[in-house]
């Protein structure tokens, strides 16, 4: 399928005007392919040509207003009209391929039980592998959508079921809605229904997974509606949709996508083992989030992917926040601090960096790259700036005007900022231009004077990038920070400021303050900056970071040492002796999993090859000791227990572990946490095949297949990495899934012998992959498969080499773009 650019979509958009889509599917066939007879029914500029996309792999009838086309008019993934009507009406019967890389018609096979299930995923221009269509975001229409499928099949769609005759089922039309919005699930799906303030609810997960949506089903209802109540609050626009749907699908690429009354996340988020209270806080984030879509995104949506922006800060933002305010999580804030910002701050600051709103996004190829940390996670940031700036009435006020203006149809950011203006009375295009319109972060560093026991001088440096000469207005907290009697660390004052946009602030109010025992700049996270604190104060934080009461806090200095490690300007051996110290007082686990995992990052791709083991052999005591302190059965003891599984290279241990010996009281050796130790045993080289296909006999499930999968790959053995490595690269027939989690077991950096040759072959056979892998899918196991522990100038020259083509697919430049950059940070900390 050729790319879309956004010259063709606005010429098309001119012309064209689309009014229903009538979609019917047979899926009754055994197969990899389906039916699709579709009526599309369109205004257009007579005598105008036009194109659908369209990729059958055959079409037995085309027909224009009655007339037969020529198959001959379909060519490179269009179908080619010209002789347009004032109205029109395209039939079209074609025999259409299911696809196994979470893009199109989604066909997977549950291992558990043989039942088959099809998720339909349109985005981002993958509308033709369905249906012949119009595939924009601004050519908007009402859908109809017809199924024939197995008599005891479940089939779900944006619309409202309107009857269903065995395996014949029939929806009501949509609202107008985007191509990329359009849903369908099909299968032996398990279903919970409710309702919520007239709102009728529904969830579906696979027939394997009954028991667990089940045991989940009371708190996804509740949080669905603890949200839908919260957005009813603060938009005047109800929720538009009709009902609401949350299904959970095999093997999807994203967390979830927003599709109007039938959102769908992948089903690794009705678990099936004990998870921690972090990973019930992303999903209540996530539901929260494609709520927030519903509004913004479906109700009103972005005329083209420049400003998508407009669709993923504000659902990260919104989603962020309605889940801390209306929900039993009231700690998305830290994990955003903690986990999120850091996602944006490092895209941020690599060369494939852009603006949070370009200018020009050219093609659906550029569009699907910046789905990226800074569209989400830099956006939202931004937007939590902005409203400290504002005042939460003005914004609300905006957003509300601007979805009455733009409800059912399509907006850009300066209709947004328009209507942000008018509400707050305040101008923001000087806002929008430097904090939208510019990339890259800058550095906010603390600098104090004394005067004795007082402060003489508190100020701000801020500074930009080399290359970058911008600087941002901001308004950020100041906390003071003292240890009280009986050792606790309690904010003694916080002041928030506005810094200019210039060098040096100095904070006049702190003149004369009795010093603090750590000043934490940025304190309540209200800006987007890297943070550094002063001397004193980051001299202070081993001792004191321990004893500090206030999770967002610590979660605030916990990012800003992680970053000045990653920059190389603190050793990650200094980190690892913090962890040691910090890390068995912690109480947040988010904080305790992301550290934890940062860390683990920072010790395979930092310390060298000697330092390594001392450095992993610190990072589980930190994780012993936490497990020892940690409540049992707890959230706490499950992430130290998964750190130490991570860390350790004691395999009696884990052995002892899996045979249920000396296991941790209140610790749960359930099914997932069996295949986490087998995965560390698989890379010690401790667990073989036959260990691996044991397990897997016990545990034939969907979970089970992808672990084993993973575990495989990381078996240090030369015909284990072969295999691993041609099923990744060349078998088309590997979902995308699959692959993905075989990259992702390949590389470890215990095996660094076995693994010799494979470097130069990534940057050789890479390009190949990604002809059989496509969008997302591609892009996933791409990075999952990079050498990234292969860390050395030799991988950087294949690197460079390959960047050097001219020819090279857009998605793989940018993964190896990203990577190479992530590799000379960490050639330049080891120095
Ligand atoms: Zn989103």
């Amino acid at each position: 399928m050729p790319t879309l650019t956004r010259a063709e979509a606005a010429e098309r958009a001119s012309l064209v005007d689309v009014e229903t889509y009538h979609v019917d599917l047979d899926v009754t066939a055994d197969g990899d392919t389906f039916r699709s007879r579709a009526v599309v029914r369109f205004r257009a500029r007579p005598g105008a040509a036009t194109f659908l996309e369209f990729e059958p792999v055959e079409a037995s009838s085309i027909s224009l207003n009655g007339a037969p086309v020529d198959p001959s008019a379909i060519r490179d993934g269009r179908l080619h009209l010209d002789g347009l009507a004032g109205s029109n009406e395209l039939v079209v019967d074609a025999l259409m391929r299911y696809s196994i890389d979470g893009e199109g018609l989604h066909r997977y096979i549950d291992p558990a039980d043989g039942n088959v299930y099809l998720y339909q995923h349109l985005f981002i221009n993958n509308g033709g592998r369905v249906l012949p269509c119009f595939d924009q975001p601004d050519l908007k229409a009402s859908w109809q959508v017809s199924v024939t499928a197995p008599a005891e099949w479940t089939v779900a769609t944006n619309g409202v079921l309107v009857s269903r005759d065995g395996g014949r089922w029939e929806f009501a039309p949509t609202k107008r809605i985007s191509t990329y919005l359009a849903s369908l699930i099909a299968g032996k799906y398990h279903v919970r229904t409710d309702e919520h303030d007239g709102i009728p609810l529904a969830l579906y997960a696979r027939a394997a997974l009954a028991e667990h949506l089940d045991a989940e089903a009371a708190e996804i209802f509740e949080i669905t509606k603890q949200c839908l109540d919260r957005f009813h609050e603060m938009f005047e626009i109800r929720y538009p949709f009709g009902h609401y749907q949350q299904a959970f699908a095999p093997e999807f690429n994203f967390g979830a996508m927003e599709y109007p009354g039938l959102v769908v996340f992948r089903d690794e988020m009705i678990p099936r083992s004990v998870v921690t209270e972090s990973e019930r806080e992303h999903r209540a984030n996530v539901i929260a989030h494609e709520m927030a879509h519903q509004w913004f995104g479906d109700l009103v949506t972005m005329a083209w992917w420049d400003d998508l922006w407009l669709n993923e800060s504000f659902a990260e933002y919104l989603g962020t926040r309605v889940a801390s305010e209306a929900t039993r999580y009231s700690g998305t804030w830290t994990t955003f601090a903690m986990h999120r910002k850091a996602w944006g701050l490092r895209a941020d600051q690599r060369p494939s960096t852009h603006p949070v709103a370009p200018d020009e996004v050219t093609d659906t190829d550029a569009a699907l790259l910046n789905f990226d940390g800074i569209s989400y996670a830099k956006g939202a940031a931004v937007l939590k700036q902005l409203v400290a700036w504002l005042g939460d009435e003005a914004f609300l006020a905006g957003l509300n005007a601007h979805f009455a203006a733009h409800a059912y149809g399509n907006a850009t950011l300066a209709d947004l900022l328009g209507s942000l203006s008018k509400a707050s009375g305040r101008d923001l295009s000087g806002w929008a231009d430097v904090w939208l319109r510019r990339a890259q972060v800058n550095t906010l560093r603390a600098e104090v004077r004394r005067d004795g026991a007082n402060y003489a001088e508190v100020a701000v440096v801020q500074t930009a990038p080399a290359g970058f000469s911008t600087l941002r207005p901001h308004r950020v907290g100041i906390g003071l920070f003292d240890q009280v009697a009986g050792g606790a660390v309690v904010r003694r004052r916080l002041i928030e400021v506005e810094l200019e946009a210039s060098g040096r602030t100095v904070i006049a109010e702190l003149a004369g303050e009795p010093a603090a025992d750590l000043l934490l700049l940025n304190d309540g996270d209200l800006t987007y900056a890297k943070i550094r604190l002063d001397e004193e104060s980051a001299a202070a934080v081993p001792l004191l970071l321990p004893l500090l009461d206030d999770s967002l806090a610590r979660a605030v200095i916990w990012a800003a040492v992680l970053d000045a490690v990653v920059d190389g300007e603190r050793p990650v051996a200094e980190l690892v002796t913090l962890v040691l110290a910090a890390l068995p007082t912690e109480t947040e686990v988010v904080i305790i999993e992301d550290v934890l995992r940062a860390t683990r990052g920072l010790v395979d791709r930092y310390a060298t090859g000697q330092t390594r083991p001392a450095a992993l052999e610190l990072l589980a005591q930190a994780a012993d000791r936490l497990l020892r302190v940690s409540p049992a059965g707890g959230s706490n003891q499950l992430a130290a227990a998964r750190g130490l599984i991570g860390a350790t290279t004691e395999a009696a241990l884990l052995r002892g572990w899996l045979n249920g010996e000396n296991v941790p009281e209140g610790l749960v050796v359930d099914a997932d946490l069996r295949w986490l130790i087998q995965y560390r045993l698989a890379v010690l080289g401790a667990a073989d095949a036959a260990a691996i296909d044991a397990e897997l006999a016990a545990d034939r499930s969907a979970s089970g297949e992808q672990w084993a999968a993973r575990c495989r790959a990381a078996l240090p053995d030369a015909a284990a990495k072969e295999a691993a490595w041609t099923a990744v690269v060349a078998d088309g027939s590997l979902s995308n899934r699959l692959a993905e989690l075989t990259a992702a077991g390949f590389w470890q950096p215990e095996q660094l012998d076995v693994l010799s040759g494979y470097a130069e072959r990534y940057f050789a056979e890479m390009p190949e992959m990604v002809r059989i892998r496509k969008g997302m899918s591609a892009e996933k196991t791409a990075m999952a498969a990079y050498p990234d522990v292969a860390v050395s100038e030799r991988t950087r020259e294949l690197a460079a080499a390959l960047l050097a083509r001219a020819d090279l697919n857009p998605i793989l430049r940018r993964v190896v773009q990203d990577a190479d950059d992530d590799m000379r940070r960490a050639l330049a900390a080891r120095g």
